[in-house]
């Protein structure tokens, strides 16, 4: 294991050649993140790409967004889940579905120790979609 003295990032390999300042992209802000993690980020931004292709992708508020005439949903790795941020109504619209997960107002906590919901994940992109897209 390495760790990167510049941005405090854990590797497997030494030296590892990494994107070390502030994530401008999407694909910056995955390879920037630990290795165990970046698939699971990488299958949850295909779920919602998949899922709503007509939005953009960006960066905002330091997180992955989807955004389409405003931000639709975010994503952000965290050390023991991903973070899964579509409001506070798309979690309440979806709370019998997410009754297995920690939530919060506008929050969705998906941990790394189980499988993601991907098509839950994908439903509640196309929610955030129909409801806010402008
Ligand atoms: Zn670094």
């Amino acid at each position: 294991m390495w760790i990167c003295p510049q941005c405090g990032r854990t590797f497997a390999r030494m030296e590892q050649a990494h994107y070390c300042g502030k994530p401008e992209t999407i694909d910056q802000y995955i390879d920037a993140q630990d290795e165990a993690v970046r698939d699971r980020l990488r299958a949850v931004r295909q779920a919602i790409r998949a899922a709503i292709p007509e939005a953009q992708e960006r960066m905002s508020w330091s997180m992955p967004t989807f955004w389409k005439g405003r931000n639709l949903i975010h994503f952000a790795a965290s050390k023991k889940h991903i973070g899964l941020y579509p409001g506070d109504e798309a979690v309440a619209a979806f709370a019998d579905r997410l009754a297995a997960f920690d939530t919060s107002k506008g929050t969705i906590r998906l941990p790394h120790d189980k499988p993601l919901p991907l098509d839950l994940i994908a439903d509640i992109a196309r929610w955030c979609m129909a409801k806010h897209a402008k």
